[in-house]
């Protein structure tokens, strides 16, 4: 975990997309993409959190505007995932994943309480999000994953 606390010219960018990994595969791959990513996002002071749900990818990636884009287009490359949807991207107050280089959370059936409140879980559909509820999920995944690794810590 790296902390990034800078916000100079800070641009946020939440996309979804569809996986195309063997469900036998997404364990190990989702590791690949989190190891290349940690070590990729922290040279390029991008800090976010990857979603990982149902089928589908949900991404924010958050940082300096040219980093942001280049990774984006590189992500865009991937043959691991298709149908890419940008949901949002501008300009950001301040890092809302500022903890995580990045992070991966699979939503387990202990975390359904999170997506009823946003109510989502019966219609996982996020290329149909607003920028609002994509943050917001996103955001409610992030508070999951904070008690989960300060649990784990005690
Ligand atoms: P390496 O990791 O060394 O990979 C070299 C090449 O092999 C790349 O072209 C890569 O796309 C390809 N490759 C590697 N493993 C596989 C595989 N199992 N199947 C097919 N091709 C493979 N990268 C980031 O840097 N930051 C991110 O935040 C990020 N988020 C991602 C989110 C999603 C949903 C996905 C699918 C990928 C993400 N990636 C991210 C990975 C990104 O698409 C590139 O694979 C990675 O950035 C390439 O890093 P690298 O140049 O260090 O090459």
């Amino acid at each position: 975990m790296t902390s990034i606390s800078g916000s100079r010219k800070l641009h946020c960018l939440i996309y979804c997309s569809r996986q195309k990994i063997a469900p036998a595969d997404l364990d190990y791959e989702v590791g690949a993409i989190i190891q290349t990513s940690t070590r990729n996002n922290r040279d390029a002071a991008i800090t976010g959190l990857l979603l990982v749900h149902d089928g589908w990818f949900l991404q924010a990636l958050e940082g300096p505007y040219e980093p942001v884009m280049t990774t984006y287009r590189r992500i865009l490359q991937d043959p691991r995932h298709e149908s890419s949807t940008v949901l949002s991207a501008g300009p950001a107050q301040a890092r809302a994943f500022g903890d995580w280089s990045m992070c991966a959370r699979r939503m387990s059936p202990a975390d359904d309480a999170i997506l009823d409140t946003l109510q989502v879980r019966q219609a996982f559909a996020p290329a149909t999000f607003s920028a609002n509820s994509a943050l917001r999920l996103l955001t409610a995944v992030r508070g999951i994953q904070a008690r989960t690794e300060a649990t784990a810590l005690i």
